[in-house]
Formats: C-alpha cells, structure tokens, sequence
C-alpha cells in the first residue's frame, strides 16, 4: 500500500510539474515515504532527515517533506524532531501534499496534515507506475481487525471500500493505457465491500475481471485467514485471469500465540483452508508471513511453527523477527522474547523454508510456463527476468522477450528464490 501511495506522490508532482531528479543531490525536492511496521524505520527515517539537514545547508532551497504511516503515527513529532523538514503529511492526506508545498512557500513555515480520514479515495489521484504493463489497484484503505502486533489500524484507521464500478472502470482505463497485469490491493480483502451499501462481495470483484478485455493477469494481496470464503475459492477456480497465487499470511503455528495475536483462527483452521483452496485451484502456488518470536513464545510455540511450515509446504515465506512497535498492545505485552533467542528461532525457520521453497521449485524443473518479462536480470544484466502466474521469479537468456510480453519458459534450473529458464515460445 505505501509503494502504492508512492506512485500517486510521484504522479501528483509530475502532473504539477515536478520532474524526477538523476540524484537526491540534484533534487530541489525530497520525498520520505515512511513505513511504520518495523522499529527500525524509524532510524532510517531519522538518520536520512540528518543527512538532509546537511544538504539543506549547503542548499537552502531544498525542500523536504516526509509522509506515510510514521508520519501519520508521529505526527508534528517529526516536524519537532527534525525542524528543517518543509512539509509532512499523513497516510490520508496524499492528495494535500502540493497544497503543503504552496504553503510552505507563501508562509515560510513548515506546512503540515495529519487529518484522520480522506476525503478523495487515493486512487482518483495520478499515478507514476513503476513498470506500464503492472499496476496496483487499491480495492479498499484500511482495516476493521485488531491484530496486536499491527500498527496499520492506527495509522491507516478502519475499512474504507471503493465502489466496484469505480475500481473495473480503474482497471479498464488501465488496460487500455497497456497494463496486461493488476494486483488488488487491500488490507484484508476478503471483506472488501463490507462497508458498503448493497455489501458488493470480494468473490464478485474478481468474477468481473474476466469480462475485461486485454487484462491477462490478476492478483491479490492480502486475504485474512479468517474471513476467507468458499465463494472467493471458487471465484478463483472459476477464473482465467486471477493467478494460481496466493499470499495466505499464518503469522504462527501455534495456537496460544495465535491467540495472543488475535488472528481468530488456529492452526488447525489455517490448514484445513488450505487445504481446500489447494483442492479448488489446483497447483496453485502459496507464500506466507511468519513472524518468529512474538511475546511468551515458547520453545514448543516455535516447533509448532516449524511443524506447521514443514506440513504446509509453502512455496516461499516472508519471515519476520518480532520486534516492539510502541502503539500496539503486543508492545506491552509480557515475557518479550529476548533478541538472541529470536535471532536463533528466525535462522531455524529460514533454513527449513529454503529447504522446502528449493524443493518446491525443483518439481518445476523440465516443465513449461507462462512468464511476464519484466526487465533486465538484476543478478546478470545479460539475462532478462520475469515471473510465472504462481509468481515465481524466472531468469532466462534474454532471446528477443523484452519488457511486458508473455512468454512460454521452460524451466532449466531451481534455486531456493529464483528459477532458471530458456524461451519455449511466444505467448502473447
Ligand atoms: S489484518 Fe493485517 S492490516 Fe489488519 S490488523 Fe491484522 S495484520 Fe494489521
């Protein structure tokens, strides 16, 4: 959602005129967007603002400003903290930055907006996209669950969905300007439409992105365990655009800490979701968060972790150390795990992951796929690399595939994070 929001500060400025600088050094403007999901942004943040300092010195007519969800969190904390920053502006407030920027200017003082909720959905602004055949569509803003690790109902405040019509119009628009491939994006999908009148239903989203003509790919991220329905795995199986991918957070594998979490599921429900969705969408490919080391976890919490992940089989893992966000009840908590512990539990679940992911991708080997080329290797500039539907990473000799086209890869080779291919044809 931030590089989302990212995309909409750069395209907002280059419809005001703004062009991007070669160097932060040759930039007359500097953009934080900030994330407030670890502690360490913090002193990224901070850290980056003191090296600002020092150029504004030497140039005072930089300007800075720093939004996103430590902004929204800190609030004229930050313009306390570091006041050489021009303008700062929360999660809601995107669309004001020009408006800040002018006041900057007219008064000479730091502008800032830390309003609480938005009055245009995000999505009405432009958008810079990082490639033009990608791009994200938010679905909905916000989240209604309370997760006691997660700083996002705080900073990005309860669930606001947008009326269907406008994201297909969205999309449609963004297909006819080149885009073969959408990612929905929300922060818990599943209950898109719940806030609205007439309760539009995620299943049903996704069944109308068939009927859009020149759309090749979708996505979604992210689906709550707890609300996920039969209906949207049938959806899925249903659908020739939605990808055999799915990101299905587990957070844990045991129940207590689950619990603690409040994630209102258990292990036992996680796999039998599972399960069904893999019996529904078959050969779909799954990836999770796993977060090591959350408050009171025991040694026998971590093995049932592990003995979930080693059951699960997943095709890869977004794996996190617990790490105190103040602002959220589990800061409080207590028996906080001490950080060497962590560090020894988080090196066990990555090896076992690689494992798992290295022979999850090594079935792939002999086999053909569909991958959407999307840019230079970033390992070997001769090699271009893309992705399959179930969103594994392919690198392949770069053979006339250039940015944006679908192409058939036969996988040559496995590695626990990539895989490598050489083309079989051309799809599309
Ligand atoms: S569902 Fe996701 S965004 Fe919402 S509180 Fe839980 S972790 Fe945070």
């Amino acid at each position: 959602m931030n590089e989302h929001d990212s995309e909409r500060i750069a395209g907002l400025l280059e419809s005001r005129g703004y062009r991007s600088a070669p160097t932060p050094e040759e930039a007359d403007l500097v953009v934080l967007q900030t994330c407030a999901i670890r502690e360490s942004a913090d002193n990224r943040l901070y850290g980056a603002l003191g090296a600002l300092k020092r150029s504004k010195t030497e140039r005072p007519q930089l300007r800075i400003a720093v939004g996103g969800c430590l902004a929204q969190k800190d609030g004229q904390g930050v313009l306390e903290r570091a006041p050489w920053v021009d303008a700062a502006f929360g999660t809601f407030a995107v669309a004001e930055l020009p408006g800040l920027l002018d006041r900057r200017e007219r008064t000479g003082a730091a502008a800032s907006d830390f309003r609480e909720r938005a009055e245009v959905y995000p999505s009405a602004l432009p958008a810079r996209r990082a490639r033009p055949f990608q791009a994200w569509v938010a679905v909905s803003v916000g989240c209604d669950n309370a997760c006691t690790f997660c700083i996002v109902p705080r900073v990005r405040g309860g669930q606001v969905s947008r009326p269907m019509d406008d994201i297909l119009s969205e999309i449609r628009a963004l297909v006819a300007d080149g885009v073969v491939e959408v990612c929905l994006l929300g922060q818990n999908v599943n209950t898109y439409g719940r806030d609205r009148e007439g309760r539009p239903m995620f299943a049903g989203l996704l069944r109308s992105l068939d009927g859009i003509e020149g759309l090749r790919r979708a996505r979604f991220t992210s689906p709550h365990p707890h609300d996920f329905t039969a209906d949207v795995m049938e959806a899925m199986a249903g659908s020739a655009v939605v990808c055999e991918h799915i990101h299905f957070p587990l957070q844990s594998g045991s129940d207590p800490v689950l619990r603690r979490m409040r994630r209102s599921y258990g292990a036992g429900r996680y796999m039998g979701l599972l399960g069904r969705i893999r019996e529904a969408v078959p050969g779909i490919a799954v990836s999770t968060d796993v977060i090591v080391g959350f408050p009171g976890e025991t040694e026998e919490d971590f093995g049932r972790t592990l003995g979930v992940v080693e059951e699960a089989r997943f095709d890869s893992a977004f794996t996190f150390r617990y790490s105190v966000r103040e602002g959220t009840p589990a800061a409080t908590m207590p028996d906080q795990v001490p950080a060497e512990v962590v560090a020894e539990r988080f090196a066990r679940l990555v090896d076992l992951q690689e494992r798992i992911s290295l022979e999850r991708n090594r079935e792939m080997v002999g086999r053909s796929v569909e991958v959407l080329i999307e840019g230079p290797s970033k390992k070997d500039p001769r090699r271009v690399a893309g992705r399959t539907r179930t969103n594994k990473l392919v690198h392949l000799t770069a053979g006339g595939s250039p940015a944006g086209r679908l192409v058939e890869v036969v996988v040559t080779g496995a590695h626990p994070h990539h895989l490598d291919g050489r083309p079989g044809g051309r799809i599309g």
